[in-house]
């Protein structure tokens, strides 16, 4: 439906906890410009033909597509969609290494993710699970190389108007998300969000400080004059600076949680433990994602000083209360 003049946004369904994700189409002159696709499932292609449908926009007319990122729910339909409609397709350069190892050489990252999960502690007979944990996400996704490169700041012309690449990491090393300084709108993908605060991990594909960038794209963000921020998930929302100061207020209490955690040495998996109570209940697809969020959390401490990361002889890696 069409949100604001020009603008539609399209709920696509998703099979997974998190129900939706929102892709937009920009009218650009006689064509359109689309933020992000949707999976590749049948359900969500569906959703995003008959929105098209409904906004009288044909395929053919779309003649850009940009990419907040690649996970699966942002990026699955990409390169069928490209190939469809003949769109450019338009990637932050970051994002665009990791696609070949994540999606085509899986093989590869789930060998680099057993080492990963070992170094940090995680029992043998919990590995095998956890390291396939994200391979179903494959077939959501098929992997395609784009025609423009992004590396943040530039200006894209949309409708006669400046549409500014925010290079934001922190979730995803090459997340961008869109802003429209003529219209103060902010299409923030999965970086600012009204209702949960988008996961943060240090893993095998991750940066080396992925909190650090994201709090760092947080102000950023809270840089901007934006009146509405229109996310990749749940509801559009104004006061931006409201959110961000939110978040940045969760992440601190939980690096303040993971220092009395590590009163004495333990793995990351021993902290996430204490960090998320009932963990071990959980699938082995949060479990993973808690790993991460927690060893983000440990790094930003450990490069801070406040934090010690001790590498055993073993290569397993403590932390500890400096
Ligand atoms: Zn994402």
């Amino acid at each position: 439906m069409e949100i604001l003049p020009g603008i539609f946004q399209f709920q696509l369904p998703m099979p997974f906890e998190l129900r939706h994700v929102n892709v937009y189409l920009l009218r650009d002159g006689e064509g359109y410009t689309l933020i992000d696709t949707g999976l590749r499932t049948d359900e969500s292609r569906a959703a995003l033909h008959a929105g098209l449908q409904a906004a009288h926009v044909e395929l053919r007319q779309i003649r850009r597509i940009l990419i907040t990122h690649i996970h699966p729910d942002h990026f699955g339909l990409a390169r069928e969609l490209r190939e469809r409609t003949g769109a450019e397709l338009v990637i932050h350069r970051l994002e665009v290494a990791l696609m070949e190892p994540r999606y085509a050489r899986a093989e590869d990252l789930v060998r680099e993710v057993a080492r990963w999960l070992e170094v940090n502690g995680v029992p043998a007979e919990e590995r095998d699970f956890l390291q396939t944990a994200s391979m179903a996400a494959r077939e959501f996704v098929s992997v395609v190389s784009p025609d423009v490169l992004l590396e943040g700041a530039e200006r894209l012309a949309v409708n006669g108007d400046d549409l500014v690449v925010v290079w934001t990491p922190g979730h995803s090393p090459g997340h961008c998300a869109f802003y429209w300084p003529a219209r103060k709108l902010l299409f923030s993908g999965d970086h600012l969000l009204l209702k949960i605060s988008p996961n943060i991990g240090l893993h095998p594909q991750s940066s080396a400080d992925p909190l650090d960038d994201y709090l760092a794209s947080l102000r950023r963000v809270a840089a901007l004059a934006i009146d509405e921020v229109l996310p990749a998930h749940g509801p559009s929302f104004r006061e931006p600076r409201e959110r961000v100061s939110q978040i940045l207020q969760h992440h601190q209490e939980r690096l303040a949680a993971l220092l009395r955690l590590a009163a004495a040495p333990q793995t990351g998996w021993e902290l996430a433990a204490g960090l998320f109570p009932g963990l071990a209940q959980r699938g082995v697809f949060h479990q993973r994602l808690a790993l991460q969020e927690t060893l983000a959390h440990c790094q930003s401490l450990a490069q801070d000083g406040r934090l010690i990361k001790r590498m055993n002889a073993d290569d397993r890696v403590q932390w500890a209360a400096a």
